[in-house]
């Protein structure tokens, strides 16, 4: 007899479980999605002990009849795609059919629904994979699911989930992300104890934003929307003799982009707090993540990273989602024109939007790193960083993950704890007690940290009132007029806070010969002398490379540079890029240059000091094998470095004039926040803060 055998069911259901559900919050993302696939306006998300021990989620949706109920845990059933074409062009979020077999192969789910349409409805039990009962039962349209003890009859898999303040935080997060990217839904995420997210409809996107974190972080949010036909693309057209006539003739339509980006003083130490939805789907997309970054090239420092939240909208045909079981993963048919058009729109937004940092704000915002909530690619969402699985089991070293969770730094300036808000314990009231207020707000605080800090609750904002408010699911709350008047003022407040009045600033004096205070209609201003300055030499030589006409200057006596035997070689790579920037230079001996001309404004030690550090940056780039950097990226550099080193210094006394003169040259740059480093250059102490400070408002 041969030894191989096909496994049964539940078995395979369990290996599939494996790569769709990993921990409570994928749970809970395999849920939402298939009740916002089945037309829900309103969720709910009830979690015990991190949803370790029950996650419910209720949905008004279409429902299911009897038949379904029980199709649904199937392996491969679905009712979203038929044929193989389908997958090309998904138009939901699930379509593989393999969630709930898989959630029903480790857990014990009971599954409550109707269509409305039916006499009755359908309640169904399922432990482990086998369906134990099967009942009638009165029921309103939509669909009730609990999962209960999650990986009860795979204690290996248990072993791997963490803390239940650290799975909450999870979970927190990633409904936090679905309600961002659905403001016209009701969303609400509620645990033993306490209300952790109610999200009452509202009208856009900024106002779901300032409903769930609240002023502060609109505040530092800019928006961003544009559109580009994908027709033009640039696809290759395939060749006459092949083309069908018969073929029709497909327009990919319009590829939208929407969404918020952060101030430039805003900074994070990792991506994690970039998220993109594509057709309303949370994905992790390197392509996208360089194109984000690359629009902040220069006006942030390399090592930091914003805060953005993108929504793009395009065709189902023009992106394959079924590229990794947790769905988490895409791929672009025009892949270089989508990069593209994400990094221009971005950087176009920051040069129009000019957004003026404020002195207290720039005061606090070292740049801090968020925790991951979404896997490193190619592992289901979402993992914790690092990724569950490489992590040692809690018991082994119970305070790491917590501890580091601690150590991220919340998004918001001003940390605001939220307000317990009491409501209905609608299950196991035992419970309530035991952990309290205290453990909830734990598990809130990382959450919070987790992407934002959120700002105290939104039904604290005037949607819902009262205690129990939140949590009926009766007909539709006030849906927050006062949210949408805040949403408008931050709008307004911050439209007027930008850069655009930098050249009709007046320079009061100069503080320590080395910061330029100047007086505006909108408050102080404090400039940077060196880091501004820095900034227009930076743009004009960009500038004035980009058509070969860098003003060069002749040395009186050539300036003798002595190289180690592998500068030399970093330097013969660099040589030509460096001249086309006004140097002259030879060989004179064998490990020695005579520098004969440079750059107007860069002469004697800073003129050596800035050759030396573009052969040392040149040489770390060589290290990591980047031989091949791009012709843009060494010439920024060097654009950077001859700015940095030229540009008038601290401690350099400036007569009114020329202070004028600076502010006048900084208000036509493109980027006047930041130097090429990334360093704030003005900041602004509004006369709404000065008002402030003195108590007069
Ligand atoms: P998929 O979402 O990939 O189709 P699932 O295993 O998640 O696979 O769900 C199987 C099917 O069950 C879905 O195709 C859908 O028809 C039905 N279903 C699941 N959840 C709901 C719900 N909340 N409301 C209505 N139908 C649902
Ligand atoms: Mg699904």
């Amino acid at each position: 007899m041969g030894r191989i055998r096909i496994l049964p069911d539940q078995v395979a259901n369990q290996i599939a479980a494996g790569e769709v559900v990993d921990r409570p919050a994928s749970v809970v993302k395999e849920l939402l999605e298939n009740s916002l696939d089945a037309g829900a306006n309103r969720i709910r998300i009830e979690v015990e002990a991190g949803g370790r021990k029950l996650i419910r989620i209720t949905d008004d949706g279409q429902g299911m009849n009897r038949d379904d109920a029980l199709l649904a845990f199937e392996r491969h059933a679905t009712s979203k795609l038929r044929t193989v074409d389908d997958l090309l062009s998904i138009a939901t979020l699930g379509f593989r059919g393999e969630a709930l077999p898989s959630i029903a192969s480790v857990a014990r789910v009971t599954l409550e629904t109707a269509t409305g349409d039916d006499a009755a409805g359908t309640r169904v039990e399922i432990a482990g994979g086998k369906i134990l009962h099967v009942d009638d039962a009165a029921l309103p349209r939509g669909t009730t699911l609990a999962v209960a003890d999650l990986f009860f009859n795979t204690p290996a898999r248990r072993k791997f989930l963490r803390a239940e303040s650290t799975e909450l935080a999870h979970v927190t997060a990633l409904v936090t992300h679905y309600a961002l990217a659905h403001p016209e839904k009701h969303f609400e995420l509620v645990s033993a104890t306490h209300t952790i997210l109610s999200a009452p409809p509202v009208a856009r996107t900024a106002e779901r934003i300032y409903q769930i974190f609240g002023k502060d972080t609109l505040a530092q949010l800019l928006p961003v929307a544009a559109e580009t036909p994908l027709a033009h693309g640039g696809l290759p057209e395939p060749p006459p003799w092949k083309k069908n006539p018969d073929d029709p003739v497909r327009d990919p339509g319009v590829l939208r982009l929407s969404g918020f980006y952060s101030k430039p003083e805003l900074q994070k130490l990792n991506r994690n707090s970039i998220y993109i939805f594509i057709n309303k789907r949370l994905i992790r997309d390197r392509l996208l993540m360089h194109a984000i970054t690359e629009a902040y090239r220069n006006v942030i420092p390399p090592t930091s990273f914003p805060v953005v939240l993108l929504f793009m909208e395009m065709a189902p045909e023009e992106v394959d989602v079924n590229v990794h079981p947790a769905k988490t993963e895409v791929r672009f048919r025009q892949q270089s024109h989508v990069h593209d058009f994400v990094r221009d729109s971005l950087r176009t937004a920051l040069i129009q939007a000019r957004p003026a940092a404020g002195f207290l704000a720039a005061l606090d915002s070292a740049p801090g790193a968020s925790p991951s909530l979404m896997p490193p690619a190619a592992s289901p969402l979402p993992g914790s960083p690092g990724g569950a699985r490489f992590q040692p089991p809690p018991d082994s070293d119970p305070g790491a993950f917590e501890s580091a969770a601690a150590e991220a730094e919340p998004f918001q300036l001003t940390q605001r704890l939220p307000t317990p808000v009491p409501g209905k314990l609608p299950f196991d009231a035992q419970n309530v007690n035991q952990r309290g207020w205290e453990g909830d707000r734990q598990a809130w605080g990382e959450a919070a940290a987790a992407l934002f800090q959120p700002a105290g609750l939104a039904v604290t904002d005037g949607c819902d009132g009262g205690p129990g408010a939140a949590l009926d699911f009766g007909p539709g709350p006030r849906a927050g007029t006062a949210t949408a008047r805040g949403t408008a003022e931050v709008e307004a407040e911050q439209a007027a806070a930008n850069l655009n009045h930098l050249g009709s600033l007046r320079p009061l004096a100069q503080l320590r010969e080395s910061f330029i205070l100047a007086s505006g209609e909108d408050g102080l201003w404090i400039i940077d002398q060196h880091v501004a300055h820095e900034r227009v030499l930076f743009e004009k030589i960009l500038a004035d490379r980009q058509v070969e006409r860098v003003q060069r200057q002749r040395l009186l006596l050539p300036l003798l540079v002595e190289l180690k035997p592998a500068q030399m070689v970093v330097f013969a790579r660099i040589a030509e890029e460096l001249e086309r920037n006004g140097f002259e230079v030879e060989p004179f001996g064998p490990q020695t240059l005579a520098v004969k001309a440079a750059p107007v404004g860069l002469e004697g030690a800073a003129l050596e000091r800035m050759l030396g550090e573009v052969i040392e940056q040149s040489s770390a780039n060589s290290d990591e094998h980047e031989q091949n950097e791009d012709i843009t990226s060494l010439r920024t550099r060097i654009a950077a470095s001859i700015a940095c080193h030229s540009a008038i210094k601290i401690n350099t006394a400036l007569d009114p004039a020329r202070m004028e003169w600076l502010l006048l040259e900084l208000a036509k740059t493109r980027h006047p926040t930041s130097c090429p480093h990334g360093r704030p250059i003005a900041l602004l102490y509004s006369w709404k803060e000065i008002q402030r400070a003195f108590h007069r408002i």
